[in-house]
């Protein structure tokens, strides 16, 4: 066969995935694993939106609708992102894609051309680099100071010639970090100095526990070069609909719109149904949820302070990101093999030396996970 892309050849497999399907090879050769290496919520999607799907199927919603997306979600969306977010936009501002995700990749396809350049802050969720990859970029990577995770002064030392683009994701995954008025501030900053766009993933907005949301778009100077990107999977347990979105400025929106239209056309129009029924129906279920994962992010702190870790301080999502001796891939594979706990190795988001403990887990498996965990490290 003839060569394939190498640009997709560069892509690194997701590790996320990696070990989560060796846990579940395990589970089905009968072992008792606990995951704690899952990025979605255990809870079931309310039922007022699935009803309001159900209903978008049985009045005959099975069409193709706007490529953008239907016009009721892309207002309710525009409304939320200005009241909630304080992100001035319009309807016109907004597109409805396949999950963040999409969003994520259609952004980087819209403004980079090959060999531009993108600040990435590690720890970073796994899939902005391949995003970047598949667009002809290249992320140059920043760490931030353990274990507070803030933006620093230093990363003006990232930019250079090249660089078209930064990546904010508050709250984080995988540390759980809400970043500060201040840590935005030099972000808006540096992107307005050096004329940078700025993609900001705020998918975790709703799981925060002790501070404040910002949105890098309600910034002055920042909503005409923000892109923010969320969705539904993590606030709502709606992993599955694949319905997330974006607001852009309406140069960048413009071109997302000429990707969606040429790839997926759009999210299923019946699912787009349901994202107006979470957004504009009762929030007391994303409210019961997040309380719920407050109990359980509570437990995990006590049980991983007790056991003298540094945790990273989790503000937000539910993740808590601890630091490891040694090797963090080598611990992954004891954790996995040794206490039967599957975990997520620093490693995968440019953190080597961490390990990232997922908390949409009961919270009796979170105990006999802890439990485990206690007896290998004390083996
Ligand atoms: N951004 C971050 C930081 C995530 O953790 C995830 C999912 O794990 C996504 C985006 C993608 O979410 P979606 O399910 O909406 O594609």
């Amino acid at each position: 066969m003839r060569a394939l892309s190498e640009k997709v050849g560069a892509v690194a497999p997701s590790a996320t995935i990696q070990i989560s399907d060796a846990a579940k090879r395990m589970r089905r050769e009968g072992i008792d694993v606990i995951s704690l290496s899952i990025g979605e919520p255990d809870f079931a999607t309310p039922e007022h939106i699935v009803a309001a799907c159900c209903d978008a199927l049985a009045r005959g919603e099975t069409h193709y609708a706007p490529s953008n997306g239907i016009p009721e979600l892309l207002t309710a969306i525009a409304e939320k992102s200005r009241t909630g977010n304080g992100i001035p936009c319009e309807a016109a501002n907004v597109i409805a894609t396949c999950g963040a995700k999409d969003a994520i990749f259609q952004a980087m396809q819209a403004c980079l051309n090959p060999g531009d350049e993108v600040v990435l802050p590690d720890p970073s969720w796994v899939s902005y680099e391949p995003c970047i990859q598949m667009a002809g970029g290249r992320a140059v990577h920043h760490p931030l100071r353990s274990p507070s995770f803030q933006i620093d002064d230093a990363i003006l030392e990232r930019v250079g010639p090249r660089t078209r683009m930064i990546v904010v994701n508050t709250p984080s995954n995988p540390t759980g970090t809400v970043l500060s008025r201040q840590s935005l501030r030099l972000v808006a900053d540096l992107c307005q100095d050096y004329d940078l766009i700025a993609l900001s993933d705020e998918i975790y907005e709703k799981l925060i526990y002790e501070k404040e949301h910002i949105s890098l778009a309600s910034l002055d100077g920042m909503a005409e070069r923000t892109i923010t990107v969320n969705g539904f999977s993590k606030a709502y347990a709606m992993t599955g609909w694949r319905l997330g979105w974006a607001v852009a400025p309406l140069p960048i929106l413009r071109q997302m719109a000429k990707v969606q239209q040429h790839s997926v056309s759009h999210p299923p129009t019946f699912v787009m149904w349901g994202g107006v029924a979470a957004l504009t129906g009762d929030q007391s279920c994303v409210e019961a949820m997040r309380r719920e994962f407050a109990d359980r992010r509570r437990y995990m702190l006590d049980e991983f302070g007790a056991m003298d870790m540094t945790v990273a301080p989790p503000d937000g999502a539910f993740y808590v990101f601890v630091q490891v001796e040694g090797d963090d891939m080598a611990v992954a594979e004891e954790w996995l093999h040794s206490a039967h706990v599957a975990a997520t190795p620093g490693s995968a988001f440019n953190a080597p030396g961490w390990m990232r403990l997922s908390y949409a887990a009961s919270l009796p498996s979170l105990k006999e996970a802890a439990r485990r965990i206690r007896l290998w490290k004390s083996r």
